[in-house]
Order: C-alpha cells, then structure tokens, then sequence
C-alpha cells in the first residue's frame, strides 16, 4: 500500500531510491549522535594547588575513558568553568565546607547540602559539577582517598579526591561519573588488584577487588548511561 502510494507520487525510481538512501543516512546519524555535557569543576579543599589546567585534563580524561568495552565514546563532556578554592573560600554554600570536614560521608545529607546551594560559582545547575576534596576516614585521616559519585535525581555531580586527579589507581574519573549516570556497582569475587575489571567494579560489599576497572561499559550499564542522560539533559534546559 505505502510502497504504491510513493509509485504514484514519484513515478522516478532513481528519485525513489535517492529518498530511501537519504532517510537510511539521516537515521543512522540520529542514532549516532552523541550528547556533550558541559562540566563544572569546584575545588573545595584548602589543600590543594591544582590548577585550571588539569582541571581541563580532566575532561580530557573523561572522553577518553568514559566508554564502552569496545572503547566506543558513550556521551562527550567538555569544560565549561572552574572555580579554585580562594574564588569560593568565603561562599555561602555549606557544601564548600564539606571539601575538608572530618565528618562521616553521608550520601543523602551531602545531597541536601549540594541540593541547597544557590551560589553559582560552587554549584552550576545546568552542568554536572565536579569537586575536588579532601576524602577524611576514621583509620586513614585525611590520607583516605574515597570518590564519589551521585546521580541526584538527574542533578548529578562527583567529588574525587586531590590525591586521585589525573587518573591515578582504579580509574576514578569514569567510575564516579558512571555514578552519576546511575550506575551502581559490579561485584567482581575473584579480582586481584591488578586484574582487569569493568569500570564500576568495588570491592565493596563484595568479596573481590574492584581491580583495575579497565573494561568499558558493558551494553546493560550503556543503556542505563542513555537511558539516563537524556533525562539529565533535560533537566539543564
Ligand atoms: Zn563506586
């Protein structure tokens, strides 16, 4: 019936078939079509000297290793503002305080914190905002190095720690954005430490390692990722 109608209504088939090639190109880069994020970066601890530069790198890092297992790009993230700790020392957000406290990591009572924060300089609603720490635990101290990783109901951010910028051990950048992105964990029980893992592989409450979280995103966490940045996307606008 369709086929007929388009018969009589362009009786050329060359013409014909110039509209189907077209309308198999046009899909085919709709569904390639990759959402950038913008990020903001925050550095929240005193004690720290990065600087706008390997904040930049660190987007850098992000479009290289935020991927699929066959290293295919997923969404592409690029720098849109930094504040450094003397821009933001004497802000009005509580969040800042939290780049250096002793207190426990709450995951809920630091979003309420984040979620309260009208300062745009600390927190940019429309990007995902990025903190630069200092991660505190009873045993380590300040030499504790956790990050972290919120989706918050599509106002998602991250904190890593200052000591884990530049991708240093277990892939931090890409496995709390995967956070982010509402990823959860993968358990893992036979990995060693230097054993090659997916990217959101911990050891917490697992009886493995979270090994090297070298391995992309596996084809259930992409469509999460998907499923997921449209809905961040539009909660930007
Ligand atoms: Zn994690």
């Amino acid at each position: 019936m369709y086929s007929r109608n388009i018969k009589q209504i362009l009786p050329n088939h060359k013409i014909r078939y110039f509209i189907l090639i077209s309308m198999i190109i046009l899909s085919s880069l709709e569904a390639r079509e990759i959402k950038f994020f913008d990020i903001h970066f925050a550095v929240i601890t005193k004690n720290s000297n990065i600087t706008i530069e390997q904040l930049k790198n660190e987007v850098n890092i992000l479009n290289k290793y935020f991927v699929n297992e066959n290293r295919k790009k997923i969404v592409q993230f690029r720098f849109k503002s930094a504040s450094l700790c003397n821009d933001i020392k004497d802000s009005k957000c509580s969040f800042v305080k939290l780049g250096d406290t002793t207190l426990n990591y709450n995951s809920d009572d630091w979003a309420s914190v984040f979620n309260a924060c009208a300062d745009a300089k600390v927190r940019d609603k429309k990007a995902i905002n990025f903190y630069i720490y200092d991660s505190y635990s009873k045993n380590r101290g300040f030499k504790d190095i956790t990050g972290h990783g919120k989706r918050n109901s599509n106002r998602p951010y991250i904190l890593i720690d200052k000591d884990r910028i530049n991708h240093t051990i277990q892939s931090p950048e890409e496995h709390e954005m995967g956070h982010a992105f509402g990823l959860g964990h993968t358990c893992e029980p036979n990995a060693k430490r230097n054993s090659n893992t997916n990217i959101m592989a911990s050891s917490a409450r697992c009886n493995g390692s979270g090994g090297l979280r070298n391995i992309g995103f596996n084809k259930q966490q992409v469509n999460t990722i998907l499923k997921y940045s449209k809905k961040i996307m539009q909660r930007f606008r």
